[in-house]
């Protein structure tokens, strides 16, 4: 049985659309561990469980880590979670509650995954946050049941990190025939390196992360996404970290769902996109969440951006 839940799906007033426009929200953040994530790494780490691994190792103070932590917790099977200094104390937190063993090691995520693949022997599977097959099948479940709902949107709106929610929705599309439906990925301007590599013609690596929207912050997307976003021909844009805290604020007060400002990013570009009220009848916005995001955690971002 699968550790997700099939989400709801939503149509929003609040997006400023054409009169025979709608758009339609993918709830992810609504996954019991807080995101997509749940989707692609509880698939990997069934796989994992049922050719004999005995337990996984992580390297995500983030949403991976989360879905490691929860998916571990129902294989019961044991789950060591290695972070960097840098990490929140409620994502720590959330991870203890799902019963991994929690090690805080190094200076950035960099150091914190070396140690934990120096963790790793025969019978321990290693979870990687975005670049693994089993995780964008996982993923492109989402967009199954949006195709088994009846909708077939005309443009998909999604964030961005290292790539592998990008790489399932487009395997999800292929699977459904949908090649003709336009994808819009964001990502936040400090973080765009699917954007610059895209511009480039080449994979780009960012020499470092500028943005708060820390589950975007992967300074290179894997090889496949940049190989898919090209073939697929997504369109990539990028929004300000303040617009993609507003979003994160007004989606609150619209949904009443707390998400993270990685999922802020979509919404913020959705929020101001044109192309909605002028044409493109209906588009499907991925709202992938997010758990490590409080609301005072918000209102202090939304202070301190304002102010700059
Ligand atoms: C992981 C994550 C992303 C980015 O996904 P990638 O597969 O790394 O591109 C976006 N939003 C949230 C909330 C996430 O947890």
């Amino acid at each position: 049985m699968p550790l997700h839940i099939e989400t709801p799906q939503i149509e929003s007033p609040f997006f400023d659309t054409a009169r025979d426009s709608s758009v339609v929200l993918k709830l992810e953040a609504l996954q019991p561990p807080g995101s997509f994530k749940i989707r692609g790494i509880g698939a990997a780490c069934e796989e994992y469980a049922r050719v004999g691994k005995q337990r996984f190792v992580c390297s995500s103070g983030g949403n991976a880590g989360m879905a490691a932590a929860y998916a571990g917790m129902h294989l019961t099977m044991p789950v060591t979670v290695v972070v960097p200094e840098t990490t929140t104390a409620r994502a720590i937190e959330l991870l203890k509650h799902y019963d991994a063993d929690v090690i805080v090691h190094g200076p950035s995520w960099a150091e914190a995954d070396s140690y934990a693949r120096s963790l790793l022997d025969e019978k321990t599977a290693y979870i990687h946050p975005f670049d693994d097959p089993l995780l964008w099948s996982g993923y492109a479940t989402m967009i199954d049941e949006v195709a088994q709902s009846g909708l077939r949107p005309d443009n998909i709106i999604l964030s961005v990190g290292g790539g592998g929610l990008l790489c399932g929705v487009i395997e999800g599309c292929r699977r459904s025939n949908w090649d003709d439906v336009a994808i819009t990925a964001v990502e936040t301007i400090g973080a765009s390196s699917l954007g610059q590599s895209i511009r480039a013609g080449e994979r780009i690596e960012l020499p470092a992360i500028d943005s708060i929207a820390s589950s975007l912050g992967a300074k290179i997307v894997c090889q496949e996404a940049f190989q898919r976003a090209q073939r697929y021909g997504v369109e990539s844009v990028t929004v300000t970290d303040l617009e993609a805290v507003t979003a994160c604020s007004r989606f609150l007060i619209d949904h009443r769902v707390l998400v993270e400002p990685a999922c802020g990013a979509a919404l913020a570009w959705a929020y101001k996109d044109k192309s909605m009220s002028s044409g493109r009848k209906s588009t499907l916005i991925i709202v992938c969440g997010g758990a490590t995001v409080t609301l005072g955690q918000l209102q202090v971002w939304e202070k301190s951006l304002a102010r700059n």
